[in-house]
């Protein structure tokens, strides 16, 4: 039996599901003085979607006060958005979060860190033109993620158990999921992971593809992170100085350094000089390819070979927005930077490939 065919006999729509209303294009509208698009409140909202109505679910609304745009997303409101699902967890059979996809697959990235041993979906969705245009991309994605909220086997087991972003037909995990159009409708892939589901005129889940959590044991939320964390992204003709004050800044615990190719750095005696004093300091430094697809591999080159030795981990075929907030929730966990070196070769919520 192929995927497709499992597909529709295991589905059910069952009852309650929280819609999380963060922000985000999909709620804006034109401030009638700048022109520019600004975040409105949920009621705006549902008077531009009546189809909300005709949804079998039972779907309640959270709304942020005030909502916002996602460019203000923060770990703070991370740990918000836990508090808001963890102690609400019994009470319904999926979450759904309308979020801006500026940020939206960081903040994704962070939940399915945040919420350990997840056994129940959580859906971020948004648009790309806000709700109330006519060609608003805005509806489709929020009906859909509705439905894949509340999907469950017949066994009560939620279909799709883990966070994951849906746009323009895609069902992605959270964690592997990247912006890669900023106009375009089908503004989200995972490059390096497949798709979860593609929802055409059916739903083709893949279910292999899918997180199988523990439903046995409970969900653990946290809400501790550490921000102590930069991204780094190497160019030709960056700078000694420059580059020597950042990484000598004492509050800096870890460094996602944006490689080339297949995890390639510049052979300058002083750049290998100043990675090797940091990590030494034990400043945490992974590896992430500047490329969207394909992994990092250190040692394959001469170029790489040295960064393995100084006690660089590899991101392998971790997104940018996985690793910094994996950085961020392991370094609010534990102070000892050998332990989240550890953690960080390991995949802990299906973000990497090992
Ligand atoms: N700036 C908006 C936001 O991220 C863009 C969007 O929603 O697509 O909130």
């Amino acid at each position: 039996m192929n995927d497709e065919t499992k597909n529709a006999q295991r589905i059910n729509p069952t009852d309650q599901v929280l819609l999380i209303y963060t922000g985000g294009t999909i709620g804006m509208g034109q401030n009638p003085i700048t022109g520019a698009l600004e975040p409105l409140d949920f009621n705006h909202l549902l008077s531009c979607i009546p189809e909300l109505g005709q949804v079998k679910t039972k779907v309640d609304v959270y709304q942020f006060t005030p909502p916002i745009d996602s460019s203000d997303m923060s770990p703070r409101l991370w740990a918000q958005l836990v508090n808001i699902i963890s102690e609400r967890y019994e009470q319904y059979d999926g979450f759904v979060i309308l979020h801006g996809t500026d940020t939206m697959a960081y903040t994704a990235s962070a939940l399915s860190f945040m919420l350990e041993n997840l056994t129940k979906p959580v859906i971020l969705t948004g648009s790309q033109l806000p709700i109330g245009q006519l060609r608003t991309d805005g509806k489709e994605n929020l009906v859909t993620s509705i439905e894949f909220a509340s999907l469950r086997h017949p066994d009560g087991r939620a279909v799709v158990p883990e966070v994951c972003i849906y746009f323009s037909g895609k069902l992605l995990r959270g964690n592997r999921s990247t912006k890669q159009s900023s106009d375009g409708f089908n503004a989200f892939d995972s490059f390096n992971y497949p798709h979860l589901c593609d929802a055409g005129i059916n739903f083709n889940f893949h279910y292999h593809n899918i997180h199988t959590p523990d439903f046995g044991r409970a969900m653990v939320p946290h809400t501790a992170m550490d921000p102590n964390v930069m991204v780094f992204s190497l160019f030709p003709g960056m700078q000694d100085n420059i580059v020597r004050h950042v990484l000598e800044v004492p509050q800096l615990r870890s460094i996602v350094m944006r490689s080339y190719g297949s995890g390639n750095a510049p052979q300058f005696p002083w750049i290998i000089k100043l990675l090797r004093e940091a990590s030494e300091r034990g400043v945490i430094i992974v590896n992430i390819s500047q490329c969207v697809s394909g992994y990092v591999e250190m040692g394959r080159y001469d170029t790489s070979y040295q960064l393995k030795d100084m006690g660089i981990v590899s991101g392998r075929d971790c997104t940018v927005e996985a690793a910094v907030t994996k950085l961020m929730y392991l370094q609010g966990r534990y102070t000892d930077s050998r332990r989240i070196r550890t953690c960080m070769e390991d995949s802990i919520a299906g973000e990497m490939t090992v």
